[in-house]
């Protein structure tokens, strides 16, 4: 359910996963390209970004659009009919509505799905990724691959002097103080890797050490089949 505000324009659209439109399918191609620039972005350390420009929160119009969204909640939880796989678009101004319908696009990449997700209860954020990977081997084989959704850093590399560190990490946790070259002063550049694998960190270093938070779901690529793989080790800092 995502709801949207802008000074005095406001929507709200409602996506059911049941083979329809999903949010990714909405993107056009600007909405794209502004996204890939926020990615070029987030390789530039977090503090060291312009500020965005501000826009200002209407609480006329969030109250409506929170309102709208709320209303929708409670469509889908009691099985009323409501806005699916649509949007309803809010002119606050003139005071202009209407409903905006969304086509599937084929072409897609958000309607990928795990057919199914390994709960393992005996593997945790803390688990040495040799470990893990063993395991991983054993269940399904050598040609397993383990990937992360997230961006993870192994090196940051300098483009002024030429030189490399290595620097484990989620991408997010880079810092302007780790990315700034202790040689030359140059902004540094990570190498970023969402594929895991036997030896690629020194012995005994952790998931959570690579940067993978508790408690998460790894992607599990084997033979064209898509599964995930959750480190149910973690559940109980959760869940009391
Ligand atoms: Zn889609
Ligand atoms: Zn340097």
């Amino acid at each position: 359910m995502d709801g949207a505000i802008d000074v005095l324009t406001g929507m709200v659209r409602v996506f059911v996963p049941d083979g329809g439109a999903c949010y990714e399918c909405t993107l056009s191609a600007a909405d794209w390209a502004i996204l890939d620039q926020r990615r070029a972005c987030s390789l530039l350390p977090r503090d060291s970004r312009p500020a965005e420009p501000h826009v200002p929160t209407t609480p006329t119009t969030a109250s409506v659009i929170g309102g709208l969204q709320c209303g929708e909640a409670v469509k889908l939880l009691h099985g009323i009919e409501g806005l699916r796989n649509a949007g309803f678009h809010m002119d606050g101004q003139g005071f202009d509505c209407y409903k905006v319908t969304y086509r599937r696009d084929p072409e897609c990449y958000g309607h990928d799905r795990f057919e199914d997700v390994h709960e393992w209860e005996a593997f945790s954020c803390e688990t040495p990724l040799e470990a893990f990977m063993e395991e991983v081997r054993t269940r399904f084989g050598p040609e397993a691959v383990i990937e992360s959704v997230r961006e993870l850093v192994r090196e940051i590399r300098c483009p002024g002097c030429g030189t490399s560190e290595g620097w484990r990490g989620a991408l997010e946790a880079l810092d302007s103080e780790s990315a700034t070259c202790p040689s030359c002063g140059a902004t540094r550049y990570p190498e970023v890797y969402h594929a895991l694998s036997r030896g690629g960190a020194p012995a005994g270093t952790t998931l959570r050490e690579l940067g993978i938070p508790p408690w998460d779901i790894l992607q599990l690529k084997v033979g064209g089949r898509l599964m995930g793989i959750e480190l149910s080790g973690d559940r109980p800092r959760f869940h009391a």
